[in-house]
């Protein structure tokens, strides 16, 4: 299906919408600061920005002036398929790694490993074992082995020792990190000596999938952070203008996936249907797993009846036993999958009575990880920097396509991937193809 996107190119108008809601940036004198980069250090550095949860149509509502600047003077998807399942783990390893899912192995921000036990986002002893990230070869090990250096304003994986490498300046993930200091900590990474100074780095936003659970996507809390983080974004250019680096640095933009609203009633509760004690519960939400409790033959029976149940038509999901999950889902061949796999029906939720009861006032009404191709699922693309065409407006692709179009930017050979660089190449220059 990678090859199925054409690429096609037309010129932003000038009347596109949300223009005339856009903001003057900030002035600034590119002689006011900070040194400009030394002339012998011609590669550009690669700056990827994720703005989690930020649905590719967020860009319409005219809130995120900085961003239309550079889809304007760079290149803009129409939008980005995320991989299946749309969870945020699984596709920021997707995006630095190439490879979906299944193949990467964090399948899920929830899972079980028969060997290592299991994972989820709050467990920061989980996220920071390597042995989780190991299916993949993140980009900046193979830019490591490359000599160059690396730097993660927070991403997915980044805590971890894979295969021995870190980057080489990383942060554990600390949610009370603002915004502008974000920023500024890329900033002040590009400040260092040529010698020190990364050619790869990241950045990572979080207050707009933040609002977008709590609050539902169409929502006046939604377009507050989609205006906060504009500002963060603002700052970011200010400071690249200062020192000389805005058109000499090249900038993806990205999300992970989009945003669905999801009303409280919207529960299937999964308890009602089977025994859950006769299960092993590895996770539930959208994407529901459910393994046999053990290798006992009383448990494999249970648990065939499980599946039986299950596998009937049920409103507002689907389940599938690993081996029968469609095709296009790229999903169930890794051992973490588990054996029974529910999907939601977008705008819906798998839970419990209890679980409901218990927490009603903090579940949340926007929902990702639903089916990839789902129009709410879609993510953001957009890209601006010296090897990067003018106001170029290309079509859909998936975001396997990003990691082969990173690795040929820092020229470094890509790891085996499930993306095509021949996909999107026609956004860059032809100088830098
Ligand atoms: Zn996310």
């Amino acid at each position: 299906m990678k090859i199925l996107f054409r690429l096609l190119l037309c010129m932003l108008v000038a009347a596109a919408t949300g223009c005339a809601h856009q903001r003057p940036l900030a002035t600034t004198s590119p002689t006011a600061a900070a040194p400009a980069a030394n002339p012998a250090d011609t590669a550009a550095p690669l700056l990827l920005i994720s703005i989690d949860a930020y649905r590719y149509d967020y860009l319409e509502r005219g809130l995120s002036p900085t961003l239309e600047m550079l889809a304007k003077t760079g290149v803009r998807a129409a939008s980005m398929q995320p991989s299946f399942p749309s969870l945020t783990f699984p596709n920021h390893y997707t995006l630095v790694t190439g490879l979906r899912p299944d193949h990467h192995g964090i399948v899920n921000n929830t899972m079980i490993d028969p060997r290592l036990g299991k994972f989820s986002l709050a467990d920061r002893r989980a996220v920071g074992d390597g042995r989780w990230w190991a299916g993949a070869t993140p980009i900046w090990e193979t830019a490591d082995a490359h000599g160059l250096r690396t730097a993660t304003m927070f991403w997915p994986g980044s805590e971890a020792d894979i295969h021995g490498h870190r980057p080489d300046y990383w942060k554990p993930y600390d949610g009370h990190v603002s915004a502008d200091q974000r920023v500024d900590q890329v900033l002040a990474w590009l400040d260092l000596p040529p010698a020190l100074r990364p050619r790869f780095l990241t950045l990572y936003f979080d207050a707009v999938d933040h609002a977008g659970h709590r609050f539902g996507p169409d929502t006046p809390q939604v377009n507050q952070a989609l205006r906060e983080t504009d500002a963060a974004m603002a700052r970011l250019v200010r400071g690249l203008k200062q020192r000389g680096l805005f058109d000499k640095i090249n900038i993806i933009v990205v999300s992970d996936h989009g945003m669905a609203s999801v009303p409280l009633q919207n529960s299937v509760l999964i308890d009602k249907l089977i025994p859950l004690d006769q299960v092993q519960r590895v996770s539930l939400g959208i994407v529901a797993g459910f393994n046999p409790k053990s290798g006992s033959d009383a448990a494999r029976q249970q648990f065939a009846a499980v599946e039986k149940t299950l596998q009937q038509p049920q409103p507002h999901m689907q389940c599938w036993d690993k081996r029968h999950i469609p095709a296009r889902f790229a999903y169930g061949r890794n051992p973490r999958v588990p054996q029974l796999v529910c999907l939601a029906n977008v705008g819906w939720r798998i839970t419990t009575t209890s679980y409901l009861a218990r927490e009603k006032g903090h579940i949340s009404i926007g929902e990702h990880g639903y089916d990839n191709a789902d129009p709410r699922m879609q993510a953001l693309f957009v890209a601006h920097g010296p090897a990067f065409r003018v106001g170029a407006r290309v079509a859909a692709f998936p975001n396997v396509d990003v990691y082969p179009l990173m690795t040929h930017l820092l020229d470094i050979p890509a790891a085996a991937n499930d993306g095509d660089y021949d996909a999107v190449k026609d956004m860059l220059k032809p100088a830098a193809q």
